[in-house]
């Protein structure tokens, strides 16, 4: 019988967004992440047009017992939503900007590049990441670590209050002094606890931003990231660098010399002007002889020059590690499953370095992770034929051989798709998860949000008894 598929859906008389059934033009467009390797199959979207729909939708699915998932961008896709609701918040992409306080308050479905338009013109920045086509409020939940991190610390640190719908249909607005437990976990707990409709972020007035890169043939990875480590030693704290092996297709999409070639990208961010910067990359240009050199005064606008991550929808499988050192045994374990002559399928190996700012405690409690590591790893590559079969294992390939310098954590937002209990448990430092799973008793002891990052398992039960709220 299809006629249920031609009726108005009861929840739709209840908000002002859109409300699609998988059968509805659009569904499939709306449901699409930016990880397009993912696809996602819930019995029904909604496009949230405001809080309030937010709020209708989640008490609509608590009371037909469906688990309610949260996608923005689609940039953090790691797994399929399959089933339940699913809610879209793009429409909420409101950005309240507060010039004389340095806030913003930016709705759920707000990108970066969105809040970055309306701020840098006023002088001042959001602490954002290598790509400012993503989600400001998944990548805060998520920690957020930024492109100038060892300068102004994790992005959460960043976040002063919240407004979320918990599972048991509240729109509550969380900071230091009201549901302090729950505004602890939200930073650094994804999606476990409910969804978050805006964040009110503090900015930071930067006006000197140099940036930019250098990329060496990769032949010379082994002298390259001997020179590099030395470097990166002695940068000071406002210096935030990153090294990637690259191998692009050769493709239309990647710049003509680096087409179907492997090569070694170091990426750097800084606050501080030209003269600083130049001197501080000067011991690494004089390294190999560089194919590229992009790195100079960027305005902060242009902050997605620095990585070069790709603009458009793209499919990929990703994993992370966090590590306490790369030195050079973990260089050699590196370059022999991923250096010039082997013949990886991974498009992307990164190193970014921690420490500076990103290791100091928060002044406010979160659950994020990665202040005890020195180094944060991600392994990427994109699952298509001919080489969709060879990227899982060449990823594991490549945390395996750094395994021995690994902190044995990871941080949730470079996490890649979560696995079983132990492994979801690698996103966080023990005491953060210990909070995380206390609160998502209190919170969500039904485990409606099971999706993604969820610390109780899709379809399980709570594994311990519901605190009563
Ligand atoms: C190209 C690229 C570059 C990246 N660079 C960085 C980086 O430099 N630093 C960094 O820390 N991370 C980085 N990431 C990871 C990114 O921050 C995470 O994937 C983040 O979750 C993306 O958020 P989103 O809202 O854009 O994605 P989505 O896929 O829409 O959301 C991801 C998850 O976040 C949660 N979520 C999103 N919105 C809400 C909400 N309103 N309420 C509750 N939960 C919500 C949900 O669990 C959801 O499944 C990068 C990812 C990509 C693909």
């Amino acid at each position: 019988m299809t006629i249920i598929d031609t009726e108005r859906h009861p929840l739709a008389d209840q908000v002002a967004g859109r409300v699609l059934r998988p059968a509805d033009d659009g569904f499939a467009d709306a449901a699409r992440p930016w990880n397009v390797a993912v696809e996602h199959h819930p019995d029904l979207l909604l496009e949230a047009a405001g809080p309030d729909d937010v709020v209708a939708g989640v008490r609509w699915a608590a009371e037909q017992g469906l688990p309610v998932a949260v996608q923005s961008t689609g940039h953090g896709a790691t797994e399929s939503v399959s089933g339940g609701l699913l809610i879209s918040t793009l429409p909420m992409n409101t950005v309240e900007l507060d010039v004389a306080n340095r806030t913003a308050r930016v709705g759920a479905g707000t990108r970066w590049g969105e809040l970055l338009a309306r701020s840098v013109p006023e002088g001042l920045i959001g602490l954002c990441g290598s790509s400012s086509d993503v989600g400001v409020v998944g990548y805060c939940l998520g920690g957020g670590l930024p492109i100038l991190g060892r300068a102004f610390g994790f992005a959460a640190e960043h976040v002063r209050s919240i407004d979320v719908v918990t599972p048991d249909g509240r729109l509550r607005t969380v900071d230091g002094e009201h549901d302090p437990d729950l505004f602890e976990v939200l930073k650094g707990g994804k999606g476990n606890f409910g969804v978050v409709t805006s964040i009110e972020l503090e900015l930071l007035p930067v006006s000197d931003f140099y940036g930019g890169g250098i990329i060496y043939p990769g032949e010379d990875a082994a002298e390259v990231l001997t020179a590099f480590r030395a470097w990166a030693a002695d940068l000071p704290d406002d210096a935030c660098p990153s090294i990637a092996f690259l191998r692009l297709p050769d493709a239309d999409f990647a710049p003509p010399p680096l087409r179907g070639r492997f090569v070694v990208h170091l990426r750097f961010a800084l606050v501080g002007g030209t003269e600083e910067g130049d001197r501080l990359l000067a011991p690494m240009r004089a390294v190999s002889t560089p194919i590229m050199d992009t790195a100079g005064p960027l305005s902060y606008l242009q902050v997605d020059l620095v990585s070069l991550d790709p603009p458009d929808p793209t499919p990929f499988e990703q994993a992370g590690a966090l590590l306490k050192e790369f030195g050079e045994e973990a260089q050699a374990a590196l370059l022999e499953v991923a250096g010039p002559g082997v013949q990886s399928p991974l498009l992307l190996i990164e190193l970014r370095l921690m420490g500076g700012a990103l290791g100091r405690p928060s002044p406010v409690r979160d659950a994020v992770s990665g202040r005890d590591a020195a180094w944060c790893v991600s392994a990427l590559g994109v699952p298509v034929p001919p080489i969709a079969e060879l990227v899982p294992p060449a990823i594991e390939q490549v945390l395996d051989a750094l395994r021995p310098w690994a902190t044995g954590h990871t941080m949730v937002n470079f996490h890649g798709r979560p696995g079983d209990a132990t492994d979801r448990a690698r996103a966080w430092p023990p005491e953060a998860y210990e909070a995380i799973r206390r609160a998502k008793r209190r919170y969500d002891p039904d485990n409606l949000m099971r999706f993604g990052h969820a610390v109780l398992l899709p379809g399980g039960e709570p594994v311990e008894p519901a605190i009563p709220l």
